[in-house]
Parts: C-alpha cells; structure tokens; sequence
C-alpha cells in the first residue's frame, strides 16, 4: 500500500458516520475514528496506542468483543454471542448486545449498544487487526421493553394480564413437578358486580376493580407470587413453594384487606360493602395430572364458595 493509500484509508474510518475502532494483532487500538468518540465522549488521542478501551464502556477492566477475537477465545464465545459464518460455515464475525455503562459520558444513563466486530486478515491468513462497530439502539431496546411490558399488564389495573397468567402457571406447574414442591392458586371473584356497575355505573366499576387489584397486591409479599386479572371481574393469584397453611393465610389476608377498603356496595345482597368470594386450592404436582385440571380445581372452589352464599373462601 503507497502513503495515499494509507492516508485514504485511516480518513475513511475516521469519518464514517458509524462509531468503530480497529485493533492491531497485539490488541492495542490502531484507530478510534470521530463517532467513536461522539459515542464514547472519550477522544482518540487517550486511547491510540494502549489497551484501555475498555474505560469507555465499563467501570471495570472487561475484554471487549474485538479482544475476544484478538485473543482468539473464539470458543468462548460460541456459547455467548452470535456468529457470523459465510456459506462455507466458515465464521467471519461476532455479534453481541449489551447494556454498557459509558462512564464518560456527561449523562449517567446507560446506553444498550448492538456489536459487531470482526477480523482482518493479511494475504498470508495472519490476523493483522479486527474492526469494532457499534450502534446505539437504547431508544429501540427501550421501546421493546415497553411494549413487551404492555403484552403482559393489564391496562385498567396495571397488574398482570391473562397472558402472563397463563405462562406463568406452567412454568410454575413444571417447576412443582421437577423440585416436588407445593404450588397453590387462587380464584377470586368480585360479588354481584354486575349489581354494583348497575347500581354506581361502569366507571366507578372500574374505580372499584382499580382498588381491588391494589389492596391484593399489598397481600403478597414474595417476588415470585403472581397477581392477575384472570378476566372480568375474577383475579387470580399463583403461590409457589407455598404449603397449607400458607394459601390458607393469604386467602384470608385478601378478605381483611379488601374489607379495609370498605367500599360500599348497597346492592349486595351478601353485606353492605364490597366482598368477594376465593376458591383456593394447593398441591404437589404430580406426573398424571394435568395443569388445566389444576385451574378448573380451583374454579370449582370458587363455584362452590358463590353457591355456599358469597364473600366466603372455599378450599
Ligand atoms: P357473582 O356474585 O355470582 O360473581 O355475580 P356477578 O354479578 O359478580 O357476576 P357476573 O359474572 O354475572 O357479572 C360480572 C360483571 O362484571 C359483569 C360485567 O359487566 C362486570 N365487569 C367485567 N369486567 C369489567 C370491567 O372491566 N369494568 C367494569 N366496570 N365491570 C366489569
Ligand atoms: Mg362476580
Ligand atoms: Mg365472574
């Protein structure tokens, strides 16, 4: 390659618009161009020369996917990112993304960058360099999040949806099923609510829904209970690892908290305030059993405390 050649080169990386720095085969960085250092707030002129790239992502020494390559830990790296491979199955880069910290950055927020980096080669196959784009895809990753937390909430009282519900309690039936540990559900299901969105209307309906959904929140405590709207008006609560008595105390914590609310229900024909009725039912589960029998079990007790009068919790 002449001089120009080479000058030409190095200007074309440094002002392409997507942030990339290059590392020679010792690892030490050879080129940081102008988007690198936008990206990063860190200038080319501290980092040329060393291997201290790093600092510009993380607070702590951590290789970054071009050293990986330099380092050639490619079997490391199977297992972690993705793999670019020609037709020949013959891999050509790597791909990774991450929530990196930019500790130089003015701003404390963490940005979500999207990784690539891969190497090059001399006429004789020798590794002369690798090259590390990046992208920020924050806004994007942000976005998914979202969203993903709107596929699984319910909109009028912010907690789980039926979806979740249903994911969650097969996750939780297998894992009961694995480790023989206790799993229980409750059904809980508001009385006469019809007479009550006929009598205060469909909004205070809603209102009443809202502040059932709070108050049985506040009634389970470990982080991997589960409290959903199962449809309408009826809730439902998964309990893992949870044993007899422990269904037994919950159920009765929901009817105390949602009789501290005190919400008055004047067409009620079971009291003059907002109740409700719980089927309960706990277990092991077991190899012949299914979890839709499981769920229809505890919409039998539920049936059963409704025909038993109301505002009662039927095991
Ligand atoms: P039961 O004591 O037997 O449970 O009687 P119920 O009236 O509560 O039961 P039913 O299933 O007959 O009526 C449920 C009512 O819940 C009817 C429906 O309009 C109301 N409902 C369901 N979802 C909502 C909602 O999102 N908002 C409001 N305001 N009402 C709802
Ligand atoms: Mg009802
Ligand atoms: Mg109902």
């Amino acid at each position: 390659m002449t001089e120009t050649d080479y000058t030409f080169a190095v200007n074309l990386m440094q002002f392409l618009v997507v942030p990339t720095f290059v590392l020679d085969n010792d690892g030490k960085v050879l080129i940081w161009n102008r988007a690198c250092e936008r990206l990063t707030g860190v200038p080319g002129s501290e980092v040329i020369g060393t291997k201290e790239h790093w600092r510009a992502f993380y607070t702590q020494p951590r290789a970054c996917l071009a050293d990986l390559i330099v380092e050639n830990r490619l079997n490391d790296m199977e297992a972690l990112y993705l793999e670019y491979e020609d037709s020949n199955g013959q891999a050509y880069g790597i791909h990774a993304e991450n929530w990196c910290v930019m500790p130089r950055l003015a701003h404390s927020d963490k940005l979500y960058l999207a990784i690539d980096a891969g190497p090059i080669y001399d006429g004789a196959g020798a590794l002369i360099a690798v090259v590390e784009t990046l992208r920020d895809m924050t806004a994007q990753k942000l976005a998914q999040t979202t969203l993903e937390g709107l596929a699984y909430h319910d909109a009028l009282t912010g907690i789980y949806n039926r979806r979740a519900f249903d994911e969650k309690i097969k996750i939780e039936w297998e894992r009961s099923l694995r480790e023989q540990s206790g799993l229980a559900l409750l059904m809980i299901d508001v009385d006469y609510f019809k007479k009550y969105n006929d009598h205060y209307g469909h909004q205070a309906g809603d209102e009443c829904l809202r502040a059932l959904a709070t108050a049985m929140a506040q009634c389970i405590a470990r982080p991997n209970d589960m409290l959903a709207r199962y449809g309408g008006e009826e809730f439902a609560i998964i309990l893992p690892s949870c044993d007899e008595a422990g269904v037994r105390t919950i159920a009765q914590r929901l009817q105390e908290h949602i009789a501290a609310l005190q919400l008055p229900h004047q067409s009620s024909e079971v009291s003059a305030l907002v109740t409700v009725s719980i089927g309960a039912v706990q277990g092991v589960a077991r190899q012949l059993q299914s979890v839709q029998a499981f769920v229809a079990a505890a919409d039998k007790a539920l049936y059963r405390a409704k025909n038993q009068g109301r505002n009662r919790i039927s095991f």
